[in-house]
């Protein structure tokens, strides 16, 4: 249980969405969110049970659960209004639900495929970001934060992984100019870019056999060599841009690599 004496009291009385907030990154994020004092962390994902049993080792009394399909306009619409309904504001959104497809080569690549992948990392982060700054405008939200999970592959080539490259390459592009719009009412939007971590996205998309085996295998790839990424780390780095600490940050990409772009 996470439940009990808030760590620090960062986001003291706030209200939080997070897509994707049944698994890995989201779910990390959820259970920091809610150390640090958050009012109501709503989980949003399409993983019923799992984003139930994660609200409820959270505890129920600062954390929910809602389905939503971020590829379903709709449902994002509900999902944002119900928060708003129920909690009284929106605060935060952390739009972080997202996809991988492996061997998506340029020669090969499958254009279905790539629309299924769009309509998650793409279109679903656009309606996110959309419904969310909404809300924030039309509630007279001050210091409203929206921050989308891109990826280090928003800053290079992704050999293998194109229609991911492209689709994360497309996030900084929707950061950039909805913080551009957004920043005359307050409402700060940015970005977080982790290097590879080991989520059950991975672990199934590449067919590592545990955590461990993943977590070796990104070792190299970073100048941090002794640390493996996790998920907390870039928890973290979402709290921070969450938060008031970063009340001058918007447009950012925070990059969470371990030096892996330096290199
Ligand atoms: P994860 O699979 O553990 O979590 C992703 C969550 O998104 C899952 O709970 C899943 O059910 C949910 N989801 C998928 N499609 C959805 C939809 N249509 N509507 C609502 N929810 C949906 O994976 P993760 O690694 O924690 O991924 C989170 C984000 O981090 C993704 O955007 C991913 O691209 C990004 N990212 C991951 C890594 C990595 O190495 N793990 C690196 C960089 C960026």
């Amino acid at each position: 249980m996470t439940e009990g004496i808030p760590k620090s009291n960062k986001l003291g009385g706030k209200v939080a969405i997070i897509t994707g907030g049944a698994s890995g990154i989201g779910e990390a994020t959820a259970r920091l969110f809610a150390n640090e004092g958050a009012r109501m962390v709503v989980i949003a994902d399409i993983q019923d049970q799992l984003g139930r049993s994660v609200a409820s080792s959270i505890g129920l009394h600062c954390c929910s659960y809602v389905r939503c399909d971020v590829t379903d306009e709709n449902q994002v619409k509900y999902m944002v209004e119900a928060t708003v309904q129920k909690y009284g504001t929106l605060d935060i959104l952390f739009s972080n639900a997202g996809t991988i497809h492996t061997n998506q080569t340029i020669l090969d690549l499958d254009l279905e495929k790539m629309d299924r992948l769009f309509a998650i990392n793409v279109r679903g982060m656009a309606a996110c970001v959309k419904y969310g700054a909404r809300a924030m405008v039309e509630g007279g939200v001050k210091g409203g934060s929206i921050i989308c999970t891109a990826s280090v592959r928003a800053k290079k080539g992704s050999p293998m992984l194109v229609d991911y490259g492209m689709s994360k390459h497309a996030v900084l592009g929707l950061i950039r100019s909805a913080s551009c719009e957004l920043g005359k009412y307050g409402i700060r939007v940015n970005c977080v870019s982790p290097a590879a971590v080991a989520t059950p996205l991975v672990l199934k998309s590449f067919g590592y056999k545990d955590v461990k085996t993943a977590e070796n295998a990104f070792l190299c790839t970073t100048s941090l060599s002794e640390i493996a990424l996790t998920v907390n780390h870039v928890a973290d780095a979402v709290l921070y841009l969450a938060s008031d600490q970063s009340a001058f940050v918007s447009g950012h990409d925070l990059v969470v690599d371990g030096g892996y772009l330096s290199i």
